[in-house]
Parts: structure tokens; sequence; C-alpha cells
């Protein structure tokens, strides 16, 4: 079931999944995926340089196109590009319907 959060106009993301370990959120105009791993996730395969480290992953669904890996902590923001870091939007995005991506 999708869920939307209360902005104007129709919402950029439709949230795809949601557990404890992961949040994934749809933008199906720009046809791509935000996949949100807080530092609670338990899935061996997200790695990350600190244990308050919360990965995003960038996903354009065009074949052979590159995911890119957003490595966000709350304070720092992320790692490679600071506060014009693409992700910011997901995280928002993700803090307003519910979802803690930082805990
Ligand atoms: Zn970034």
């Amino acid at each position: 079931m999708a869920r939307v959060w209360p902005v104007q106009g129709p919402p950029r993301f439709k949230i795809a999944r949601w557990t404890d370990n992961e949040l994934i959120l749809f933008d199906e105009s720009r046809r791509e995926s935000w996949l949100v791993y807080p530092p609670r996730s338990r899935y061996a395969f997200v790695r990350r340089g600190t244990r308050d480290t919360t990965i995003i992953v960038h996903h354009p669904w065009a074949p052979y196109s590159q995911e890119v890996e957003h490595a966000v902590r709350l304070q720092q923001g992320c790692g490679q590009h600071g506060l014009d870091c693409a992700a910011q939007e997901a995280l928002q995005a993700a803090i307003d319907t519910g979802f803690d991506p930082f805990r």
C-alpha cells in the first residue's frame, strides 16, 4: 500500500517497502529508487564506516546505470556531498513519513 505525506502537489516518493532494516522509496516520475539503511539495520551487506552512519543508495531504473551510495551522519551530513546531497530529499521524505533514518 502506498502512503503519501502532506506536501503540496503530488508526492515525489512512494513507499515501496518499509521494515526495521530498510525503507525503499520509489520516484516513478524520475524512474529511480532510494534505499535507506538506518544504523539499526541488521543487513550484513550494508557496509558503513561508523555505527551511526546511514547508508542511502540511489538506484536509477535505467539499465546499466550506476548506483550511487551516500553515507550520511546526522550531524555531518553526507560524507561525499555535504548538504548539497541528492539524498537529502529522500531522507526528509523518510522522516516526514515517520521512518527514523538515524536510529
Ligand atoms: Zn550524498
